[in-house]
């Protein structure tokens, strides 16, 4: 069932979206050789509390961190541990979501540790742009595979062939962190449910320079690329709304990110 919130549910959503958001950025703040994705999580965790929200990974079906973080190879869903450092050149994709007075909002960036090489900046600059593709289709009257065709035309367009990850996807959101519907990041568009004024999604592109097939480690959680290659993973939280789309988990509400577009988002 998707889930349809009021005009003042949508401004909550937006709280919870701004919590994220700051939890992500002081995160970012952090990256540097020789941090452990235990101590982001940590930092994580901390923002969140302090803004008087709840982690919401934090025992997600067991799991045991308030981020995902998932480095190089891995596409989602790693485990944050005190052990597991990061080194110059690595690329860790932080994913993170918060519960603000029962509402959720969800977004992750992937960064690279010091200097990125052309290859991880290009996977990474190919990546965002996808998402922010989609979230330029989050428009009242669109239908749901508008945004699925937009992020795949704009991975697409590269001379590079980059995977699209087939087996996960983006999600409704809301009350729950996953609602319906389901937001593939390919498809052809005009088709799924008809985008309305209170519809919440979280847009997820996951990215690979190699083939997109998946292998999910013994962890439990772990999704890696099957050969190996790099993968890059971004997601934003939006609400459809009649003044355009409003990107929750975005600061400026996705002023920067659309402009490319032509659109302007509510703010
Ligand atoms: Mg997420
Ligand atoms: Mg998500």
């Amino acid at each position: 069932m998707i889930q349809i919130k009021t005009a003042h549910e949508i401004e909550l959503m937006r709280a919870a979206g701004l919590v994220v958001a700051g939890a992500l950025a002081a995160v970012r703040a952090e990256v540097r050789p020789g941090v452990s994705t235990g101590e982001l999580d940590a930092i994580a965790e901390d923002h969140i509390r302090t803004a008087g929200a709840i982690p919401s990974f934090l025992g997600y079906h067991g799991f045991t961190g308030s981020i995902c973080a998932s480095i190089n190879e891995e596409i989602v869903h790693g485990i944050p541990v005190s052990g597991r450092t990061l080194a110059a050149g690595d690329n860790v994709s932080i994913d993170c979501g918060a519960i603000l007075q029962g509402w959720h909002g969800d977004s992750a960036i992937t960064v690279t540790v010091g200097e990125p090489s052309a290859e991880d900046a290009a996977l990474m600059a190919v990546t965002e742009a996808s998402m922010w593709a989609g979230l330029a289709k989050a428009l009242v009257g669109g239908r749901l595979t508008d945004i699925s065709h937009a992020v795949e035309e704009s991975i697409t367009a590269h001379e590079h062939a980059y995977g699209i990850v087939d087996h996960y996807g983006g999600h409704g959101i809301g009350t729950e962190m996953h609602q319906d519907p389901h937001v593939l990041n390919y498809g052809r568009s005009g088709r799924g449910p008809k985008l309305v004024p209170g519809l919440a999604l979280a847009i997820e592109p996951m990215v690979t320079v190699g083939d997109p097939a998946t292998v999910e480690l013994e962890d439990g959680w772990t999704v890696v690329t099957e050969d190996g290659s790099r993968a890059a993973h971004f997601e934003h939280t939006v609400a459809i709304t009649p003044e355009g789309p409003w990107v929750l988990t975005a600061e400026d509400g996705g002023v920067a990110g659309l402009a490319p577009f032509g659109i302007t988002p509510r703010t």
